[in-house]
């Protein structure tokens, strides 16, 4: 039996969360550098929004992920929260062309074939960003090989200095 356990993760989740009136739920704990909340499960570091759901709405089936209706990143209101499935919310994402400032958790979205587009590609981080809905520490993430680990081996990105920033 370990001390930690004592504390369930619904408390400690709960101390971490400053509430809108009539907005969102903002966590006010550790965030990585997209603005999603982290939290320790006592296993992993976990995302909180994801947490939240799952206290509210009992294990994320395998496959889907954690979805933001409000597009706010740190925002972990249940009622903000939805279900979608990778591909459904990748498809979903590039459909509407909506930029990522925020509600998208990058390896839910992206399909290896959108990363190694990414990886090769002579473009921006900016006009990729917004083709893919992530943001751009999603973008850095994966050409720096932090994220997307297993797809590293011998690609490389193809420089264009001609390209205008739009
Ligand atoms: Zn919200």
């Amino acid at each position: 039996m370990r001390i930690y356990k004592c504390v369930p993760i619904a408390v400690r989740f709960w101390s971490k969360v400053h509430k809108q009136p009539g907005g969102c739920w903002l966590w006010v704990g550790a965030t990585n550098s997209d603005g999603y909340g982290k939290l320790w499960n006592g296993h992993k570091t976990t995302d909180a929004h994801r947490v939240s759901w799952e206290i509210s709405n009992g294990p994320v089936p395998a496959g889907m992920c954690v979805l933001h209706k409000c597009d706010n990143p740190p925002c972990i209101r249940p009622s903000h929260l939805f279900l979608g499935s990778n591909q459904e919310n990748s498809l979903d994402m590039k459909r509407k062309g909506r930029s990522a400032s925020g509600a998208r958790n990058s390896h839910c979205i992206l399909t290896p074939d959108d990363v190694r587009f990414i990886r090769t590609s002579p473009l921006k981080a900016t006009p990729l960003r917004k083709m893919f809905g992530v943001s751009d520490g999603a973008i850095r993430s994966i050409r720096e090989g932090r994220s997307w680990k297993h797809l590293n081996k011998g690609q490389k990105r193809v420089v264009n200095q001609k390209e205008n920033r739009s």
